[in-house]
């Protein structure tokens, strides 16, 4: 090991600095409170472009009930609204990880050419995809890719078989 090299001391957590919440939270602690918040706002352009991606009336297979019928145009199902989500076009948090509050926030509301509706399925998966990519570009953990590639294996061959 080179002589000179200085090592890091790892911060211990009491030494934590704590300026949030009457020194409760850290600074990430408040980050992520913030940008869940932002992330749970409801957005109408949202709702508008999970609306566009109505074919029809139909009947709920969870309920029995009728109801408004919407097309993933991923896994091309229809499916109720409440099974429905508004995909970002762009990932509000890119490969490169946060940036700016003021990327996040125009990143986040983006108007509904923005959105692609998809269905809760899918959207898991896509935002999955989305988390791996994160972590491929920080050099991290193979294991994950290789779940990830496993699980879309699997997706694939699923879906070759439902529509032969
Ligand atoms: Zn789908």
């Amino acid at each position: 090991m080179a002589a000179k090299k200085k090592r890091k001391r790892p911060v211990p957590r009491e030494g934590l600095e704590r300026p949030r919440n009457g020194g409760q939270w850290t600074e990430a602690r408040f980050t992520s409170f913030v940008k869940s918040a932002l992330r749970g706002a409801r957005w109408p352009q949202k709702y508008e472009c999970i609306k566009k991606a109505f074919i029809g009336n139909g009947i709920n297979p969870a309920t029995g009930r009728k109801c408004k019928l919407h097309l993933c145009p991923t896994c091309k199902e229809t499916f109720p609204q409440n099974q429905m989500n508004a995909d970002h076009n762009i990932p509000v948090v890119g490969a490169e990880g946060f940036t700016s509050w003021d990327d996040f926030i125009s990143r986040l509301f983006v108007e509904g050419d923005g959105f692609t509706a998809t269905c809760k399925p899918c959207h898991k998966k896509v935002t999955e995809a989305e988390r791996l990519a994160r972590a491929d570009e920080k050099g991290k953990t193979i294991e994950d890719l290789e779940k990830a590639r496993w699980y879309l294996d699997r997706e694939i061959t699923l879906r070759q078989a439902k529509e032969a």
